[in-house]
């Protein structure tokens, strides 16, 4: 089924390679480990020098600088069957890909030289924060500042659930430099080993166990002009668009998490027998998994959809914002059928679905709520009302 739904795309041989070689890595090098990994909240920080040494890390980075250079497709899939194993390492690698499309798309030649060879091939994690206690859903309020200073900038303020913070070896903040509102706003690449900079506190979630989500305080850490990403007062819009592809990264989390959860739900209902028969006799279960089914292919086309329309050079934001809304929502959804078709054993951790369950929901939270996808959507189609 599964083969069916990515025929339909007509992937090539190296966007199948790509996801066959993530799939694999996930199985050998996450399987064992997750569900010990997910109860003791554990970062695995090991695994990800062998997801560098497999490629992973480096995606989307040119091959030019050691990367991979994938398309979007690609990184979609590989992201998928990362999920399906673990959704918290697929976060990690999703947000990392997103910052290294974004070094390569906007960063100086210095910066990319600095960087993407780092990110690709040396067991380095990118972070980005943005977020901040009262700048959500309105990253545009942010308070935290970057004032000029002789040599550089001076980053004071505090950002809030910065994934992989307390492992980066880079991050792409966001902060102050001018008035108020998004053009006031510039990007930067921060190294938080540096002094000013510290880790407040690591957050403890509902899921996603084994990524790192923590808050990061600046005191007067003082950072060189050349960690200048973009131009001034092009931070707010580089980060919306380094979230835009971040979307089909998570639409394709969301996938994973769902795809997990129709195998487990079709092996379950097999297996399990009530009354007689095989639970997957009874309409009420098999009808689930049917839907399950539909929703899985239906995300997978509009994510997919959204990745050619990247790699194509189009206009693909809107269709990022459709798959990351109709993929989170049905994994959010259909985990939990998938937890009610296991009954009683869904609700403990011996079976994986409860987890699956617990993680699935952050995909309607993060790089944009499903609130947000709506008002993206709407006012593509209706202009600003307001
Ligand atoms: C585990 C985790 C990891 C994260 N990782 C990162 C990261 O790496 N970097 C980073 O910068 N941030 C990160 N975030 C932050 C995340 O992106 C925000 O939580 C998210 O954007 C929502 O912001 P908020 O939590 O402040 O909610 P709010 O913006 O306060 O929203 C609260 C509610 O109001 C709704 N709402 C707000 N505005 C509107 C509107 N105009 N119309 C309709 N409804 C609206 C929202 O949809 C939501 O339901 C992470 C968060 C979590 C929990």
């Amino acid at each position: 089924m599964q083969s069916t739904a990515r025929a339909q795309f007509e992937l090539s041989d190296e966007q199948r390679a790509i996801g066959a070689l993530a799939a694999e890595i996930a199985q050998r090098e996450i399987a064992p480990h997750i569900a010990r990994w997910d109860r003791e909240h554990h970062f695995p920080r090991e695994l990800y020098g062998k997801l560098t040494d497999a490629g992973i890390m480096g995606m989307l980075v040119p091959e030019t600088y050691g990367g991979v250079g994938a398309d979007y497709v690609s990184y979609a899939l590989a992201i998928e069957e990362l999920a399906r194993v673990d959704a918290g390492t697929a976060v990690t690698v999703s947000v990392h890909s997103m910052i290294c499309s974004a070094i390569a798309k906007i960063g100086t030649a210095a910066q990319q030289q600095r960087w993407l060879p780092t990110l690709a091939g040396e067991d380095a994690i990118a972070g980005f924060a943005l977020t901040e206690s009262d700048a959500g859903s309105d990253a545009a309020a942010l308070r935290a500042t970057a004032k000029r200073s002789g040599t550089g900038y001076v980053l004071n303020g505090r950002k809030q659930w910065c994934t992989s913070g307390s492992h980066a070896a880079v991050i792409m903040g966001m902060f102050r430099t001018g008035g108020a509102g998004a053009r006031g706003v510039s990007a930067f690449l921060i190294e938080p080993s540096r002094a000013g900079v510290t880790v407040e506190k690591v957050t403890e979630k509902l899921g996603i166990h084994t990524s790192n989500t923590c808050d990061l305080a600046f005191d007067d850490a003082e950072i060189g002009e050349e960690a200048l990403l973009g131009d001034e007062g092009s931070g707010f819009g580089n980060a919306m668009t380094a979230l835009t592809a971040g979307r089909i990264g998570i639409a394709a989390q969301s996938i994973g998490i769902l795809a997990a959860c129709l195998d487990e739900s079709v092996k379950f209902a097999r297996e399990r027998a009530a009354f007689g028969k095989p639970i997957g006799a009874f309409e009420g279960v098999s009808f689930k998994i049917a839907q399950m089914a539909t929703d899985l292919d239906a995300a997978r086309q509009l994510t997919y959809r959204a990745a050619a329309l990247a790699d194509a050079g189009e206009s693909f934001g809107i269709a990022a914002s459709k798959a990351k809304l109709f993929a989170s929502t049905a994994a959010r959804k259909h985990s939990a059928e998938a937890l009610q078709i296991h009954g009683g054993y869904g609700y403990t951790t011996e079976f994986a679905v409860e987890r699956h369950y617990r993680d699935a929901k952050i995909t309607e939270i993060y790089e944009g709520t499903s609130e947000i996808q709506h008002l993206i959507i709407a006012r593509s189609l209706l202009g600003r009302l307001d």
